[in-house]
């Protein structure tokens, strides 16, 4: 008997000890696969309404499947898909249900779409969309996994790749009404973290920075360890309208967008050379870490930002 205990003992130490070390979970060559599979010529830049999204999407809910997420309520698979002008659309979309506060929930999102084939400069014509924004779904895959291992969310955590951001933000508008606002305690949005941000390495900024304490908390989190977060260093841009944020931002959640881009030099942004072999993967790797242990109170139910004044209608 004594034995036994402290064999589930010494296996359960072992078990928190792998859990927390997110080394081992968010790995390089893990984030590696992700990001270039997404893409890859394969995929051919990803275009709503195109084969390569289909095959993205399949992708992104295989790996789904293989971390053990959950479908969202009411939904058999984790394709959300709904019609725009008569066409198919689909965001992916899958969930960690929370231990003990399951009606608060926490979004981690990207958008997997891109604009497909563009025009052609020398041989190609695909626009991969490596940083924009195979990087920012990599980001949130790469945090499911890390969530389900640790398992320890007292919040649901939801998981989605965004479909249509490229041509109107349609696949964060039907996600955004198939739940209650209300019940969003905050929203990661990730877009574009696949190269160094003008704050040098282990940095990104938070758009919208002032309009909530979410980036505060995340600071707050991080605070002796080497990543740090900023504000938005281009609110001229209006970056913060720009992403699939937005749109639950303006009904009042805590959304915003984490990017590490150089918006204002970017030459590549757009163009076909936004490829895998543009990037930095150790800057994509350090910024998936420093989210995940940015969020952690949030996920755990411990801290809880501050509405967003909604937009007066
Ligand atoms: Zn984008």
């Amino acid at each position: 008997m004594k034995k036994t205990i402290y064999f589930l003992f010494v296996l359960f130490l072992a078990q928190q000890a792998s859990a927390q070390d997110i080394n081992k979970i968010i790995t390089r060559e893990y984030v590696d696969r992700l990001i270039k599979t997404l893409s890859s010529d394969e995929m051919e830049g990803r275009a709503t309404f195109s084969p390569g999204i289909d095959k993205a999407a399949s992708f992104i809910e295989q790996e789904f499947k293989t971390i053990g997420l959950q479908p969202l309520e009411g939904q058999t698979g984790f394709r959300q898909s709904f019609e725009k002008d008569g066409k198919p659309l689909f965001n992916v979309a899958g969930m960690i249900p929370g231990k003990s506060k399951a009606r608060e929930i926490v979004i981690f999102s990207g958008h997997y779409d891109h604009l497909g084939i563009i025009k052609a400069e020398g041989q190609d014509s695909i626009a991969n969309g490596a940083d924009d924004d195979a990087s920012g779904t990599t980001a949130m895959i790469a945090l499911a996994k890390y969530y389900k291992a640790l398992n320890n969310n007292e919040r649901t955590l939801i998981f989605v790749a965004f479909t249509a951001e490229e041509i109107g933000g349609f696949g964060a508008k039907y996600f955004s009404q198939k739940l209650n606002p209300d019940d969003v305690v905050a929203m990661f949005n990730i877009e574009m973290i696949g190269k160094e941000s003008k704050f040098g390495k282990n940095a990104a900024f938070i758009t919208g920075y002032e309009r909530s304490d979410f980036g505060k908390i995340l600071q707050k989190n991080l605070e002796g360890s080497e990543f740090t977060f900023h504000p938005d260093p281009y609110p001229e841009q209006k970056l913060f309208y720009r992403s699939d944020n937005a749109t639950l931002a303006a009904l009042g959640v805590p959304a915003h967008t984490i990017s590490t881009d150089q918006i204002d030099t970017d030459k590549l942004y757009h163009t076909v050379k936004d490829e895998y072999s543009s990037l930095d993967p150790e800057n994509i790797l350090a910024t998936i870490k420093g989210i995940a242990q940015s969020a952690i109170s949030i996920v755990k139910g411990i801290d809880t930002p501050t509405r967003i004044p909604k937009l007066k209608k």
